[in-house]
């Protein structure tokens, strides 16, 4: 901290996501978790891997979780054990991560999106209905940001339809709506503990969790090629595990998860109080009965690319997920969408920003971070 008196904290910067600040509160305990997995020798499958999947199902509300290398892998194999083979069609929204697309693409299955409900971002119960057809085979339904999809007319929908519906619940693991935890909701769902999720490994790690014993098993066969017993396969699987020192880091992390969300919150409560004085500016959305775990705190305005750039020079961190939504990538272009099919997705991939979010964000960085915008807004 400068002592100039004329110092201005506006040269202080602001990062968009500051592991470092994590790191310098719970290393301690990292260090002496990992420390124990490397006296054990003990890498792959082991007790740490199997505490953490009951651990995270039992946070997420379910009987059963089943460790896996990514988020991805758990998309892959939650897909796989649904039933998605080749040529199927599955449903989900073009405003995502890539991966949520991949994960069909890797089956074989063709992407069918649905577009958004611009006030959440997350994908409209209305638009599954115009796009299902005779071969959709399943769901994929994202929790955005933090925040989950306005899950019972989906699952109303998907029970008459016979669909199962898989969660991506790679960023809003603890949220929860209308009382029940995201992770819950479906017939099975993926988390992701990338290391810039809610809950970060120190490197890649996902996970299944359901209430289906049948799907839970199945993705544990799979997740270890296939094996029902030890070298004896039933059918072709991958190498899909989680390793032992992600899992040890992870019940540590687990441990302050509560409290971090509690942060986030608090932050994201902050910003939107400071925000709803600055006109030309939208803050998120909680509905009513929905708890946000504010993965990303995410504005809209008008002239974001500008304001991007405005920030950037302030040394305040911001980003933008996503700019393409997933229809207009060259990755999909054999499906012949154009721009204008889905204009919610379209809308919101050109004015969303994420604002600085950790928990370790101080109410006084959150003060910068407007001032800054309210300042752009002015000129
Ligand atoms: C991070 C993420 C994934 C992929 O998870 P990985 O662990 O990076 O493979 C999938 N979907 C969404 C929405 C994500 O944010």
């Amino acid at each position: 901290m400068s002592t100039h008196p004329h110092a201005s904290p506006s040269f202080e910067s602001v990062p968009q996501l500051d592991l470092a600040a994590q790191y310098a509160v719970i290393g301690g305990e990292i260090r002496a978790a990992i420390e124990k997995v490397l006296a054990s020798q003990q890498f792959v499958l082991g007790p740490e891997g199997a505490a953490l999947e009951q651990e995270i199902a039992s946070l997420c509300g379910v009987a059963y979780g089943v460790g896996v290398g990514s988020g991805t892998d758990a998309l892959v194999l939650a897909l796989r054990a649904c039933g998605v083979q080749a040529g199927d069609e599955v449903l989900l929204p073009p405003f995502t991560f890539v991966a949520t697309g991949s994960a069909v693409s890797a089956l074989g299955a063709r992407p069918v999106f649905a577009d958004i409900r611009p006030e959440t971002y997350n994908v409209d119960p209305a638009e599954l209905e115009r796009r299902v057809t005779p071969r959709t085979r399943a769901i994929v339904v994202v929790h955005l940001y933090g925040l989950a999809a306005d899950m019972d007319p989906i699952l109303a929908f998907a029970k008459a339809r016979r669909l199962p519906v898989i969660e991506d619940n790679a960023q809003a693991i603890g949220a929860s709506y209308r009382g029940r935890r995201t992770g819950s909701l479906g017939d099975a769902a993926c988390l992701s503990f990338y290391p810039t999720k809610n809950l970060g490994a120190y490197g890649d790690a996902g996970m299944v969790v359901s209430n289906s014993k049948e799907l839970s098993e199945r993705i544990r066969t799979l997740r270890n090629h296939g094996q029902t017993a030890k070298y004896f396969s039933s059918e072709p699987g991958w190498n899909n595990r989680l390793d032992e020192l992600q899992a040890a880091i992870l019940r540590v992390k687990l441990r302050h998860l509560s409290n971090w969300q509690r942060a986030r919150q608090a932050s994201a409560a902050e910003y939107t109080r400071l925000l709803n004085q600055v006109p030309g500016v939208m803050p998120p959305v909680t509905p009513e009965g929905f708890e946000h775990v504010f993965h990303q705190y995410t504005i809209r305005v008008e002239r974001r690319d500008a304001l991007l750039q405005f920030l950037n020079e302030r040394k305040i961190g911001s980003t933008v997920y996503y700019p393409y939504p997933l229809h207009l990538q060259p990755l999909y272009a054999s499906l012949g969408h154009k721009p204008g099919d889905f204009p919610h997705s379209e809308r919101a991939a050109q004015e969303v920003l994420s604002l600085p979010m950790y928990p370790e964000l101080r109410r006084e960085q959150i003060a910068r971070v407007v001032e800054a915008i309210a300042d752009f807004l002015k000129c």
